[in-house]
């Protein structure tokens, strides 16, 4: 039997002990709990353990959820691919998008953000480890497109997010991360409020909280194997 309490708690603290090791602070990084393909009763059981933050991937199924627990104080985050025809029920259903990797959605979602929200906030995706076929901007598209989102109402640009390429090799875990640090520290200096690194998955937190991730997002590690056929991503 999976218990999603005990793994909370040893995901916790293997996030602990990667920042001490890491010299950073333990509030340094947040967790954030990828729910695709969960129940809603099995975020239920997490969050009773403490956990706010969660992510979903395919918008009909966050909406499912969100309507399910809207009691609850849960912070919703994107991560999946963005369809132009999804932009609305993302602008009006959640707090954060991690997977902005277009001008063209980026201006959907600010004009589609309800005015009573707050600002919608961004990451924009890079494909970092320069894959065909993946999702993401290039790393030399990067600068580009901060600049031109940070002109629009309605968003607060954070920072960025990636999927490096999946490896068991920890260097090369290393160095993709290593490497979308060193953009958003590139980026830092024409634009100091970007605070956000969303990296790091179950298989490979320890080395993203090592390069800087503020962020970690992760879904096996605290719910169990997923036995789902879009289950890869
Ligand atoms: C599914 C998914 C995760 C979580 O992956 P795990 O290996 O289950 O921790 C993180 N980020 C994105 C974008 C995902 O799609």
């Amino acid at each position: 039997m999976i218990s999603i309490a005990n793994n909370f708690t040893q995901v916790r603290s293997e996030i602990a002990n990667a920042c001490q090791r890491a010299n950073r602070p333990i509030d340094a990084v947040q967790l954030l709990a990828v729910s695709k393909t969960r129940t809603a009763a099995q975020l239920l059981e997490l969050h009773s353990s403490g956990q706010n933050h969660f992510a979903e991937n395919y918008l009909q199924e966050a909406l499912d959820k969100i309507t399910a627990l809207s009691e609850l104080p849960l912070i919703w985050h994107f991560i999946g691919p963005i369809q132009s025809n999804k932009t609305r029920a993302i602008a009006e259903n959640f707090s954060w998008v991690h997977s902005v990797d277009r001008i063209k959605i980026a201006r959907r979602l600010a004009e589609q953000r309800p005015q009573h929200l707050p600002p919608l906030n961004i990451c924009i995706q890079v494909n970092i480890s320069a894959e065909a076929n993946k999702a993401g901007c290039s790393i030399e598209q990067t600068a580009d497109l901060i600049e031109q989102i940070t002109q629009l109402p309605n968003l607060k640009l954070r920072g960025l997010m990636a999927i490096p390429k999946a490896t068991q090799i920890t260097a090369e875990q290393q160095r993709a991360f290593a490497a979308l640090a060193e953009l958003l520290s590139q980026c830092q200096q024409q634009y100091p409020a970007l605070d956000t690194l969303s990296m790091g998955m179950s298989a490979d937190i320890v080395p993203a909280i090592e390069q800087g991730a503020t962020i970690v997002r992760v879904g096996t590690a605290l719910f169990g194997p997923r036995n789902y056929p879009n289950s890869s991503v």
